[in-house]
């Protein structure tokens, strides 16, 4: 049925009515491409970024976690390219004054079949009016020149009266891990090959941001770089992509909606480059990246600060710059992905529909909801709730009847619901039920925590 097709309207409406996102400043009139994770939302975030960190740390014995600073040296930004070149292309509809990307206008319009990755801008200003493309907004043709837009928010820092210093809040986390390579490698005793990760917010002044959280202009990134030999590089590329895939599929990403995409232009220091593309409601879209980047970061660091970035090898006494492999990821854009392919409006009889989340139960944002059947037995259901929340996150609801209470945590995700009644009182049981197949079983309150540990690990 078409009006049971998932669209990102109903995402949006979701998440704004049962408190995983708020449009950012809200009250103000919101504030573009900015959201605030709200109560649920946020649990959802963390428990994605809690999933990350354990599979590409905790359980990683070869890579070491880091939180650096977001604002940093502004050389850093020289050395990695960013102050010279980090822009997209940007034209103006003179009509309706929407501003635009022209490489993505040239990608809609031509359906994918032109990569305009590869066009400089002239070339691209002759695609567009070769073939008369049109403002997508108002229908209008009549551009602007296409100009380099700035991608790095600046600030600046001033200690001095009337002297002030540009600073850039850092628009992606992996410089913070680079610059920290021998400090790691150090304390850590770590040999290459090994890798350090870093989960933190970016930001960029994006010309076409939009999609809720498809695109923002702050926006959290988990990023590894594994630091290797160049002769095993090709290896751990191969390796990463795997484990990038693993992972996404683990959080609960259908294969169906995944695919790989290898790019065909590479920056001139790269070896490889691919995605991970999942198919959003607007379409295949990039969710990870996958780079092969050669000895560019740390030769390049170690140019701009006059500090050998090399590696010496404790067993062969061998000198040298190691390759890096990045593997990165938005935290935002994977917790859309995770919405969408968790959404579900099943019809049930009598036209009722029912809008269920099935999230991999170790990202849902609560594990368990304590239900009462009736108000009157409110403390035995709030002791139950008070236990269970030392080891869970615990949602407690006695208003309203049992049916939509159920409703409501399905829509929430809540993969158990337990449901306390008079029984409760005289046996010390209760009433479980599976947010998926919506079967009940009757187990004991001692049992609970070791049943919900059971069918939520990663
Ligand atoms: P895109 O082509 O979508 O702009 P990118 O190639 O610039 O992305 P990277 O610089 O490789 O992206 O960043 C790594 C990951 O960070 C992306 O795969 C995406 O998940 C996330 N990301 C990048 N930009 C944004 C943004 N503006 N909003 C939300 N997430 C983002």
């Amino acid at each position: 049925m078409d009006d049971m097709k998932l669209t990102m309207d109903k995402i949006v409406n979701l998440c704004k009515s049962r408190g995983f996102v708020f449009p950012g400043s809200d009250i103000y009139g919101g504030f573009a491409n900015t959201w605030d994770f709200g109560p649920v939302g946020v649990e959802l975030k963390n428990n994605i970024k809690k999933a990350w960190w354990k599979r590409f740390v905790q359980e990683a014995p070869t890579s070491y976690g880091v939180d650096a600073a977001i604002l940093m040296n502004p050389t850093v930004w020289d050395a990695s390219g960013h102050t010279k070149s980090f822009s997209d292309p940007k034209m103006d509809c003179k009509c309706c004054k929407q501003r635009f990307r022209a490489d993505n206008i040239i990608e809609d319009h031509s359906k994918g079949s032109v990569v305009p990755d590869t066009m400089t801008n002239e070339e691209m200003e002759q695609y567009i009016a070769e073939h008369k493309v049109k403002c997508p907004k108002c229908g209008g043709f009549d551009w602007t020149p296409i100009r380099q837009f700035k991608l790095m928010f600046e600030t600046s820092r001033g200690t001095i009266e009337g002297e002030k210093d540009v600073v850039y809040l850092r628009p992606e986390t992996c410089q913070g891990e680079y610059v920290n390579f021998l400090n790691v490698q150090r304390t850590s005793r770590a040999k290459v090959p090994f890798g350090i990760a870093q989960i933190g917010k970016s930001f960029r002044n994006e010309i076409t941001p939009g999609n809720f959280l498809f695109r923002t202009i702050e926006f959290e990134q988990m990023e590894h770089q594994l630091f290797c030999k160049e002769e095993d590089s090709m290896n751990f590329y191969n390796e990463y992509k795997d484990k990038a895939w693993k992972f996404a599929h683990d959080i609960g990403l259908s294969e169906d909606h995944m695919r790989f995409h290898d790019h065909d232009k590479l920056a001139h220091y790269a070896k490889a480059a691919c995605d991970i593309q999942y198919l959003f409601p607007i379409g295949w879209q990039e969710l990870n990246g996958i780079h092969h980047r050669g000895v560019w970061d740390l030769s390049r660091h170690g140019e701009y600060s006059g500090k050998s970035m090399q590696y010496l090898d404790p067993v062969t006494n061998e000198r040298y710059t190691p390759n890096v492999i990045e593997y990165s990821i938005g935290a935002d854009r994977l917790t859309l992905a995770a919405l969408c392919e968790a959404y579900e409006e099943q019809a049930l009889e009598g036209g009722d529909v029912r809008v269920v989340l099935h999230f991999n139960p170790f990202i849902a944002p609560y594990k368990v909801a304590i239900l009462p059947l009736q108000k009157n037995i409110a403390d035995k259901a709030k002791e139950v709730y008070t236990n269970l929340s030392k080891y869970f996150m615990c949602d407690y609801d006695e208003a309203g009847s049992i049916g939509k209470r159920y409703r409501r945590q399905d829509e929430i995700g809540t993969p158990f619901c337990v449901t306390i009644d008079f029984d409760t009182l005289e046996d010390n049981t209760v009433t479980v039920r599976d947010r998926d197949t919506m079967e009940q079983v009757r187990i004991k309150i001692d049992e609970l925590k070791a049943y919900i540990e059971d069918r939520i690990q990663f």
